[in-house]
């Protein structure tokens, strides 16, 4: 191999962790960057978002984007502010999430900004917010954007295709060629059998593979999700509750919506009004309703279950579905309870015994939903206390990610196994356990890199 030919991949994020994806692969001459998101969760994490980023912004010349969730793609408004000029490949649903997404984080930026100088408690005179959300409008002019199975060329000798990845709408896995040499990058890799979507592509052969391991020391419980949902809907219905969902915006809110309507149209639970009342969450159901081909639904289905639906997005009518104390079920955001109008909900029904509060995602740590899931009675919103007293469930299993198993048997279907799998995406003991488990049942060489460590292909 000539100089010319070597593959370089940087960790920037998504290594040692779930979030922050960010993967740099440099090779001739060209830098390319996989995914772009924000760090999250735990204070130390957060602050690597506010370090000067490693290589000059103005020097990578694209980046390909897998999927719209904030942790892939929540770092591009810096990039673009720090002097990024490049195209930025993905999908026709991912660019219009992203910018949903975006926007919303911008302005959830801006708002914790002026919390923290009006309570003046940042460290900094003024604290400032990453970037805003108009910050966040100026990434739309950059994206181009592309369907699954086609090649794009970025040079004459450096070309990508992406292919469904199961997780999310339109989100993709990248094969990225450069000369000879494939190398497939997972992003997130979605259920082997997702309820909206296609299940992951199925792959004969790369060179190497940089494998995600949110999962790979778990596998998921084998529960009957409608079932479940069934007697949570039935019990709160015949004590005349009100069943409060809190929502993240996408994919998940659309897949209870999936499911709620089924279980109402076989008349397994009574005729009762549903709400989503999330402009976000309204917002990003559009973009399903607009690309059905992109999942494995029809095009007749999706819309009987989106019209099952009352979307409320104005505030007064939104005001009006939380002051009625009828039963019904309310989705709305946002989904680990750190803001939104699920705490319109709360403020009024939470306190009343018979009321239901459903978990249908991951809660973590710090914020209400997980403290409320470890059992405090007393959590505080719009400046004070208010007591939990409804009943609390949680559905775990409705995950987008594929457990250790099921991407074990996605890798078993290889007709040539990859060179080498490179494991990003997941904490230090769910990747290693992962590793371990690869390597005991496939002839394969597993390398799990630490944030910031480059490995030369
Ligand atoms: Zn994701």
């Amino acid at each position: 191999m000539t100089i010319e030919d070597d593959i370089k991949l940087k960790f920037l994020g998504g290594a040692g962790t779930v979030t922050g994806s960010k993967t740099l692969v440099e090779a001739q001459g060209q830098r390319i960057l996989i995914d772009c998101g924000l760090f999250q969760g735990i204070k130390d994490l957060r602050k690597l978002n506010r370090d000067d980023f490693p290589v000059d912004p103005g020097s990578i010349d694209c980046i390909i984007l897998t999927h719209a969730h904030l942790d892939h793609c929540g770092y591009i408004p810096v990039l673009v502010k720090n002097g990024f000029k490049g195209l930025i490949y993905c999908t026709q649903p991912t660019k219009e999430l992203t910018e949903i997404i975006l926007l919303d984080s911008g302005k959830i930026q801006e708002e914790d900004a002026n919390k923290a100088n009006r309570h003046g408690y940042s460290r900094h005179s003024l604290a400032r917010p990453l970037y805003t959300a108009s910050d966040a409008k100026q990434v739309s002019s950059f994206f181009s954007e592309h369907e699954y199975n086609s090649w794009v060329f970025i040079t004459p000798t450096i070309k990508f295709q992406l292919h469904n990845a199961g997780h999310i709408i339109g989100s993709a896995m990248v094969e990225l060629k450069i000369g000879e040499k494939k190398i497939l990058f997972s992003g997130d890799m979605g259920r082997k059998d997702p309820l909206l979507l296609y299940p992951p592509k199925k792959v004969d052969h790369v060179d190497y593979l940089v494998l995600e391991s949110t999962y790979g020391d778990r596998e998921h419980k084998v529960v009957d999700l409608r079932e479940e949902l069934t007697s949570i809907i039935l019990e709160t219905y015949h004590r005349q509750g009100i069943l409060m969902i809190p929502a993240f915006a996408v994919e998940r809110t659309q897949e209870i919506i999936f499911l709620l309507h089924q279980l109402k149209d076989e008349g397994l639970i009574p005729n009762i009004p549903i709400y989503l009342d999330s402009p976000m969450a309204i917002e990003a159901t559009l973009v399903f309703d607009k690309y059905p081909s992109w999942q494995d639904v029809s095009k007749y289905d999706l819309s009987r279950m989106y019209e099952s639906i009352h979307f409320i997005s104005d505030y007064q009518a939104s005001k009006s579905v939380v002051m009625n104390k009828k039963p019904k079920i309310v989705i709305a955001g946002s989904g680990m309870l750190t803001g939104g109008r699920i705490l319109n909900y709360l403020e009024n029904h939470m306190k009343v015994a018979k009321n239901m509060l459903l978990f249908t995602g991951f809660q973590a740590a710090g914020t209400r939903g997980r403290a409320i899931l470890e059992g405090s009675k007393f959590i505080k919103f719009f400046g004070e206390y208010h007591e939990v007293n409804c009943e609390v469930k949680s559905i775990s299993s409705m995950s987008a990610h594929a457990d250790r198993i099921e991407m074990l048997n996605w890798l078993r279907d290889f007709k040539t196994l990859p060179e080498k799998v490179i494991l990003n995406h997941g904490e230090p003991h769910q990747a290693d356990s992962f590793r371990v488990l690869l390597e005991s049942k496939l002839d394969v060489l597993v390398v799990v890199p630490q944030l910031g460590e480059s490995i030369k292909l």
